[in-house]
């Protein structure tokens, strides 16, 4: 047994003194100097004639280096104090001050790959691999194409002007408009008027009656602001499509592809391979709806909680802890030791108390070379899962911390491998130490939960997305066909396994208006199922599989996503057998809850 670890973690030894602290604004008003330093080195930067010509050039990566660490470390700092004290105002107002100064920098990095892409191809090339820069030249390569693939300078500077008033100010009104949506509700017998987010949370009631009473004044509230809402999301895509147009972009996929580092043909092979498994989670959502007692689910019963006599045993954070901690050994020895040290360094916020935000999260600090996670952890199964969902982030950091610091940043397709992993790890043990037979049940659910939304769910945000875009492109797309192109989307993902839909899910998901990432939404599931995949071989590979799993996550930042699965996997991700081989982990949870339910109805 361990020593009792601490609920709340320390943020001292990172800067002393909280919001207030001078170390803190030290450390910021010397970025400031050298954000200024590095903005004039660059305009200094001659375009290199010669390989030699390359020491103002280590120079500058370095110094760019630096900069970028100094900012992550404030950046993740503040959000820890404002996540933990949502008064802490004066970490807000600091947050907004190194978001300021992250995006001169990012003007200034533009600024600098403009002047890669002046390098001529032969000797770009030989720079790179004749000054020992080989094993950073996969960063240093895909700056300098996405550069080529935009426009003229002096076009870049129109269309990151207009920007400002273009998707990006259609972006933050779509927030202002939600911000005013309101819903009457009856809670307790009391009619209420809540906000979309409470509204949400209401929609996952175990109390049928209230989700049924929630759900149609949602879709109701909705409807009544759809112009509002249509206006917004035809202006965000046609300026989209009109960037893309004057960059000569024909597809509408290349752009989130070339940000996951990812080919179109894993994506479709992703695709096929889960409509091909398709009528398991049919049958799995028919038996749910037969468990309520109805004959098909609605919408909003999709992710409800079943309730069954026997509620899943609580762990004290102690008792989770261990749990964790054991789980891990059984997989990588490794990930245990360091999940054990970042207990005992503290780095976790897990106590529940007042004025914490919602959620959790898992932040870097590059200079000290640690992780902080940000939880509220209630006792429950699920918050156990997702503290070491937060923990297998922490891990990834750690590491690919051995990594030069420009091959740290990976895409977000797979930046959930190692927290779905020890998720998985987390929710498979407890479901085999189940004590009865109604817990294990509730334990799967929770779990296919996940496929669930990956697969369904996520497919029709998928779908409305491709086909919103393709008819945005002939012009303005009216309120009425947005509500039959989500409905249908969303008929065709869950193979119309459902008695209702919200085809005015376009307007109530923030994912389709953000202005920097389009298809807020593939990632995800092909991050959940290549994470899935790794299960599937650590489990057939046993104790030999750290140290490939741990080299998988080193280079996570270094190459496609199809390099990665070559090299660490010996699979080809254009082909289905490794979607097979992570869509058997999902479709046997849902036959072992068949099989345990088949009696209960
Ligand atoms: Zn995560």
């Amino acid at each position: 047994m361990s020593k009792n670890y601490a609920l709340i973690w320390d943020l001292d030894s990172i800067y002393s003194g909280g919001s207030g602290s001078e170390e803190l604004a030290t450390a910021l008003s010397e970025t400031t100097k050298e954000i200024a330093l590095f903005k004039q080195a660059v305009n200094n930067w001659p375009i290199p004639e010669s390989k030699e010509d390359v020491s103002e050039f280590l120079l500058l990566i370095n110094q760019n280096a630096d900069i970028t660490k100094q900012l992550m470390n404030a950046a993740a700092f503040l959000e820890c104090l404002s996540s933990a004290d949502t008064r802490d105002l004066k970490a807000v107002e600091l947050t907004g001050s190194v978001y300021q100064q992250l995006s001169e920098l990012e003007t200034i990095e533009n600024e600098w790959h403009e002047k890669f892409a002046l390098v001529p191809d032969a000797l770009w090339t030989s720079l790179l691999t004749e000054n020992g820069l080989s094993e950073i030249a996969f960063m240093l390569n895909e700056a300098r194409d996405n550069r080529k693939k935009k426009g003229t300078r002096e076009e870049e500077a129109v269309i990151n002007a207009l920007s400002v008033d273009g998707y990006r100010g259609w972006s933050d009104h779509y927030d202002t408009v939600v911000a005013t949506i309101r819903i009457p509700v009856v809670i307790d017998g009391v009619e209420k008027q809540v906000s979309a987010g409470q509204a949400l949370n209401l929609l996952s009631h175990p109390d049928r009656t209230v989700r049924v009473a929630v759900f149609e004044a949602y879709g109701k509230a909705w409807q009544e602001q759809s112009q509002l809402f249509s206006d917004t999301l035809n202006h965000l895509a046609g300026f989209r499509l009109a960037v893309y147009r004057a960059r000569k972009w024909d597809d509408v996929l290349a752009e989130p592809l070339a940000i996951n580092r990812l080919d179109e043909k894993t994506l479709a092979t992703m695709w096929e391979v889960i409509e091909k498994h398709k009528t398991t989670f049919v049958a799995f959502l028919n038996r749910k709806a037969q468990l309520f007692g109805i004959e098909k689910l609605s919408f909003h019963d999709v992710f409800a909680p079943l309730t069954l006599d026997s509620e899943p045993k609580k762990y004290t954070y102690q008792e989770g802890a261990d749990f964790i901690l054991t789980q891990f050994a059984k997989f990588s020895p490794k990930m245990a030791s360091f999940a054990k040290h970042a207990f005992e360094q503290q780095w976790i916020e897990a106590e529940d108390r007042d004025n914490k935000r919602p959620g959790g999260f898992c932040t870097d600090i590059p200079i000290e070379k640690e992780s902080r996670i940000f939880m509220t952890y209630d006792g429950a199964p699920g918050t156990v899962a997702t503290l070491a969902h937060e923990l297998g982030h922490a891990f990834h950091s750690h590491v690919i911390r051995e990594e030069p610091f420009e091959n740290t940043n990976y895409a977000m397709n797979v930046a959930e491998t190692a927290s779905t992993f020890a998720e998985m790890i987390i929710a498979d043990a407890s479901v085999k130490e189940a004590a009865t037979k109604e817990e294990k049940i509730i334990l799967l659910e929770d779990k296919i939960g996940r496929s669930i939304a990956f697969f369904m769910d996520i497919r029709a945000r998928f779908l409305f997305e491709t086909r919103f875009y393709e008819a945005r492109k002939e012009g303005i797309v009216s309120a009425d066909r947005l509500n039959e192109i989500m409905k249908e989307a969303q008929q065709e993902a869950y193979q119309n396994a459902l008695s209702e839909y919200h085809p005015q899910f376009w307007s109530s998901k923030l994912h389709f208006y953000i202005a920097d990432v389009p298809f807020y939404n593939f990632p995800y599931t092909f991050g959940y199922l290549f994470s899935l995949g790794i299960y599937h071989q650590a489990i057939a590979e046993g104790s030999g599989y750290e140290d490939k799993y741990i080299a998988l996550l080193q280079d996570t930042g270094a190459m496609t996503t199809e390099q990665l699965a070559q090299k660490h996997l010996n699979i080809d991700l254009t082909k289905p057998d490794f979607w097979e081989s992570a869509l058997e982990i999902a479709v046997g949870d849902v036959e072992e809850f068949l099989d345990l339910t088949n009696d209960l109805v």
